[in-house]
Order: structure tokens, then C-alpha cells, then sequence
């Protein structure tokens, strides 16, 4: 990414010369404000994505840049229409904290935090921009990985499933085709023809697969149905069989199955997690509706300690938000973090996989760097 495609902040000036200034950490030189740049980025589908709530062939992505002292951090922003963002909105917020950003000292990365997410209502995709690309910078200035920050061991990091979006029988045996090197997939389901799409990847694979609803079966008793079903298809866990509005029905539904129910849109953040433990058994974090790391980092420790389990999620984003994600994995059970490996214009270099496994760099940071 060529730094003058980046939209100039208001009152920001030209870049600093990237000179590497040897400094102690948490040393700070004051006065010289974070520059904050974006840039709204297409994404392009390797396949169209159609999921339980609709289709889509291209995504639209806000890339966040913050420069101070020689160091760059990155973030990125996936805008999700079910949690009523839109680019629009999502630059409208980070509009607003390049002067937060310009007084800000990056090393109270606590309280700079704190005020990103306070800068709006909800609009957590622009939260998750702001707040990577602060703990990117952090941890570069720092001269150490994040998961090394967090004293995480990368060797720990879990396998990630390759997510099969719902198509007809033959793309979607295409899909199961070309994620041979992934030993679990993700399957989606949620829309009429649920048994014709495990049909068709139970004709092409054995291999264990989770399923996600995204809220598509509409009644407890479809729910209890359908996944009997799966679990005799061979099904691990599924993910938000019901509408998040269904606690109960969902709690009843927990009940009946022997496989475990994991949230994903029912859960946000962190104060939403007690509530849920008695419908679910686990939840699936991203840092989009966290609104960033410092956030998920949070859901973590409250979801162990209520017993549940941990998945790692994401949207269709850049190595950027999936690097950031890739580096607090070592803390969870499950990851799902494909959203790079579904598009064909990745901007950024970060966290690779093979046969599934996440695989960090040492790259200080989140590990990325933009392709040249
Ligand atoms: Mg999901």
C-alpha cells in the first residue's frame, strides 16, 4: 500500500522520515501527537459469500494507519450491515479520533482505549480499527510480537477452520476441494436446503465439521431437529442456532443436545457474556464486535471464568484485523480466522496457515506489513 493512498487527516501533516530512533520502553516524547490516516479498501470474493442473512461479491474495508515517533501501526474496520454499520459510518468515527489521536500519549494505551470506545454508540468495526492499529503501534515502539507482550506462546495458537459459504452442491464440493490443507471446516447452514449442502460435503469429506446457523432456524423445535441431524453427520458444535433475541428458547434447546451451542451474534463484549452462560456453552469473540483487542482481551478472561469455551472469529478482512486476532489465539479453544484466505486482493503479509494451524510471525507487532 503506497503511503499518499491514505486520506490526510484534518490538521495532520506530512509523514515523519521513517528513521528508527533506539528508545527505552515506554520512554515518550511529548507533544508530537499520533497521525491517523484511513483508507477505504475493496476487498475482492474469491467466491460470492452468502451466508443465512444474504450475499455479497466484494466487501468494503477501512484501513486505519497510526504514525508516531518512526513507528506504524495498522488497523482495519469490517463493517457489518447486521450490527447497522456502513463504511459511511464507520469513517465518520474514525474521523473523529484523529484529534483524539493528535493529543493522545499512545503509551496509556489504557485510557487512550478507553476513550475510542467512547467515541460512539455501538459502531464497534471503527472501534476495532482504532484499537488495533494503537496496540500495533504499541507493541512496535515496544520492539516485541503482541503475543509476546502478553507473554503467549505462538506455538499454542489452535487450528483454524475454512468457512464454506452456502452455494449449490457443486461450488460448494469446489470449496471443500480447494481447503484441503484445513483438517476441520465451518459449514454454513441456517437457510432451507440445510440437508442438501451437508449432503453434498459429506459426498467429498469425512473430515469433522462445525456448523453456523447465523441466527437462521426460527423456532426451538427446528433447531432440536436440525442439529439431531447434524450430530449424526458428524458435526463437533454449532454456532447461534437461533435469533440472539431466543435466550430462552436457545437455554431449552442446550438442553436437548449433546453437542455444544456456541454465541456468536448474541454476544458483543465482555458484560454480555454472564448472561449467556446458561444457553450457551461457548462464544465466538471477533474483534469487530469486541471493538478491538483490549476488549477481546477482556471477553476472554470473563468467559473463563465462567467455564465456557472460546472460539476466535472474524468477517471477511485483511491480514490486518486476522494478524491482529491470530495473536491472542494461543488464550482460545477454537479459531475460525479465514477471512483473509476468501479474497483475492489481500493488501497486507501477516499470520500464514498450514494444514490449519495458525502460524504467527516475529515480526514486532501484530505482525504485518503491506505487499509491495
Ligand atoms: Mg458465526
Amino acid at each position: 500500500m503506497k503511503r499518499r493512498t491514505f486520506l490526510k487527516g484534518a490538521g495532520s501533516v506530512a509523514f515523519a522520515p521513517m528513521v528508527f530512533v533506539p528508545r527505552l520502553f515506554g520512554r515518550t516524547r511529548r507533544g508530537t501527537g499520533m497521525k491517523l490516516r484511513y483508507e477505504v479498501k475493496r476487498l475482492d470474493l474469491k467466491h460470492t459469500w452468502t451466508i443465512a442473512r444474504g450475499s455479497s461479491q466484494f466487501k468494503q474495508n477501512v484501513i486505519v494507519r497510526v504514525e508516531k515517533d518512526g513507528f506504524v501501526g495498522y488497523g482495519e474496520a469490517a463493517p457489518n450491515i447486521r450490527y447497522n454499520e456502513t463504511v459511511e459510518s464507520t469513517v465518520a468515527v474514525i474521523e473523529k479520533a484523529i484529534p483524539l489521536f493528535e493529543k493522545a500519549e499512545p503509551w496509556h494505551y489504557v485510557d487512550l482505549g478507553q476513550a475510542i470506545q467512547e467515541l460512539a454508540e455501538e459502531q464497534t468495526a471503527a472501534k476495532a480499527a482504532l484499537d488495533i492499529a494503537l496496540m500495533d503501534w504499541v507493541t512496535k515502539a515496544a520492539g516485541l510480537p503482541f503475543y509476546r507482550f502478553l507473554g503467549l506462546d505462538k506455538k499454542k495458537t489452535p487450528i483454524t477452520t475454512m468457512s464454506i459459504g452456502i452455494d449449490t452442491p457443486e461450488v460448494i464440493q469446489q470449496k471443500v476441494r480447494e481447503a484441503a490443507d484445513f483438517p476441520v471446516l465451518k459449514i454454513k447452514v441456517g437457510l432451507k436446503n440445510d440437508e442438501e449442502i451437508i449432503a453434498a460435503v459429506r459426498a467429498v469429506t469425512e473430515k469433522p465439521l462445525r456448523v453456523d446457523a447465523n441466527e437462521g432456524w426460527k423456532s426451538k423445535e427446528e433447531a432440536l431437529e436440525k442439529i439431531r441431524w447434524l450430530v449424526s453427520q458428524g458435526v463437533e458444535f454449532v454456532e447461534q442456532p437461533l435469533p440472539s433475541t431466543m435466550l430462552e428458547e436457545t437455554r431449552w434447546l442446550r438442553d436437548r443436545v449433546e453437542i455444544p451451542i456456541i454465541a456468536d451474534e448474541s454476544v458483543k463484549r465482555a458484560s454480555d457474556i454472564p448472561k449467556l452462560a446458561e444457553a450457551f456453552d461457548g462464544v465466538n469473540i471477533k474483534l469487530m464486535k469486541a471493538g478491538g483487542l483490549q476488549e477481546a482481551l477482556r471477553m476472554i478472561w470473563m468467559a473463563r471464568s465462567l467455564g465456557m469455551k472460546i472460539m476466535l472469529g472474524c468477517m471477511i478482512e485483511t491480514s490486518v484485523a486476522i494478524s491482529a486476532a491470530a495473536s491472542i489465539s494461543p488464550l482460545v479453544d477454537f479459531a475460525d480466522l479465514d477471512g483473509n484466505l476468501l479474497i483475492t486482493n489481500d493488501p497486507f503479509d501477516g499470520v500464514k496457515v498450514r494444514r490449519g494451524k495458525l502460524l504467527l510471525t516475529d515480526r514486532p507487532g501484530i505482525g504485518v506489513v503491506p505487499r509491495a
